[in-house]
């Protein structure tokens, strides 16, 4: 390890990393990405003044004062605008139908008696004006927005089939360790199952990435350098989880110098994650330290942020207060899980130590603590999916 750096002086290294680049997919295949350009009003929304309701559509100036209103026929949506009416007459007219040039009022049915508005009513009502929600030219979505479903909608409906994208990250996952066997094996006395790469994997593809290699290297150098080539190879993203700490077997900074030179870091005054070592690539690598707890604590505040840059946002977190008094720690900053209760509030979820995952179940993120503060407000970093 080197010195050690401070979140802030850590976060400045990760900054430098840019976009990808940019690509056209699909609309359906477009969900998660982020906009490489704005998605712009290609004419006015609505594009005609549209009738809200099912009822009928008059001008209110030409309402006979007594008696049923005449109706000419029925107006549904999909149609061009039908002849002038009569004075006094009403159209049926149906939700979503352009409302005729000569008609400025519509009544629903169920505010109609004796075949005319039952009360009052005010001109103008139910009618969505065209161009009140925006007008042709303008701005419906940011470049860089992340899409999801209503994005998805406003970019089918200016007629947007192929969409501008920034590049997404192909990301190689690397686990390490002798002692970690594969979910489906029985450890023996001194070994584990592995968890942390099904629950990297399992991040990764809860926000949309694809992840183009996964695999685990057991402690030998010649075997990790293998198996660190064939990652570097797959991805333009490495994450490798255990082997980057002091122990005497702990090969990756060796293997990873001689293939990408010395890391931009390695060490931050966090925990837990000390031992996180970051090379800006490429391929962009992170080595998180092997404790369950540190892998989702460092991927949650140092790699979410890489890979939301990478792919084309600037990740901002949000300040989050706390209702219980937080110890911090003297020097460190604290990587503290947290969860939501069903009132949407965050209590803190601490693990016994970094390697016990078990009480960490049910977090949706962490909370940043600085060292030696009193500060009452966090900055809060959510697990993908959340909320
Ligand atoms: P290391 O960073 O390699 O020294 O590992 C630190 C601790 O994390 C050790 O107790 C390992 O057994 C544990 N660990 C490493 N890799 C995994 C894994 N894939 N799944 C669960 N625990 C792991
Ligand atoms: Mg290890």
């Amino acid at each position: 390890m080197d010195r050690l750096l401070t979140l802030a002086e850590a976060d400045a290294l990760t900054a430098s990393l840019r976009p990808l680049g940019t690509e056209a997919v699909d609309l359906a295949a477009a969900l998660s990405r982020t906009l490489a350009a704005p998605l712009v009003a290609d004419r006015p929304f609505p594009p005609y003044h549209r009738a809200m309701m099912d009822g009928i559509a008059f001008s209110a100036g030409s309402l006979p004062p007594t008696g049923p209103v005449t109706l000419a026929g029925l107006h549904a949506a999909g149609v061009p605008p039908p002849a002038p009416l009569a004075p006094g007459h009403a159209w049926e007219i149906m939700t979503g139908a352009i409302v005729p040039d000569d008609c400025d009022t519509v009544v629903p049915y169920e505010d109609l008696a004796d075949g005319r508005p039952a009360g009052d009513f005010e001109k103008g009502q139910f009618i969505h004006e065209a161009g009140s929600d925006a007008t042709t030219g303008a701005v419906l979505v940011d470049g860089s927005s992340r899409i999801g479903p209503v994005e998805i909608a406003v970019a089918a409906s200016v007629g947007v089939g192929q969409i501008e994208v920034f590049r997404q990250a192909r990301i190689a996952i690397l686990s390490t360790g002798d002692e970690a066997v594969p979910p489906d094996v029985i450890p023996r006395a001194w070994e584990i199952r592995r968890s942390n790469g099904p629950m990297l994997e399992a991040m990764l593809r809860r926000r949309g990435n694809s992840v183009t290699f996964h695999d685990h290297a057991p402690d030998d150098p010649e075997i990790c350098g293998r198996l660190l080539d064939a990652a570097l190879a797959e991805c333009n993203v490495l994450l490798i989880c255990g082997g980057i700490s002091k122990g005497k077997k702990d090969f990756i900074r060796g293997l990873l110098e001689e293939r990408l030179g010395k890391p931009a870091f390695h060490g931050v005054e966090q925990r837990p994650g000390k031992p996180l070592a970051f090379w800006q690539g490429p391929p962009v690598v992170f080595a998180l330290p092997g404790n369950p707890v540190s892998v989702l604590a460092t991927f949650t505040r140092h790699v979410l942020p890489a890979l939301a840059r990478l792919e084309g946002r600037e990740f901002i977190p949000a300040k989050v207060s706390m209702n219980e008094a937080l110890k911090c720690l003297p020097k460190f900053s604290w990587l503290l899980t947290v969860a939501s209760g069903p009132d949407g509030t965050l209590r803190a979820l601490p693990p016994s130590n970094s390697g016990d995952f078990i009480s960490v179940a049910g977090a949706c993120g962490i909370i940043e603590v600085p060292p030696a503060s009193s500060q009452t407000e966090f900055k809060f970093f959510p697990f993908p999916g959340f909320p």
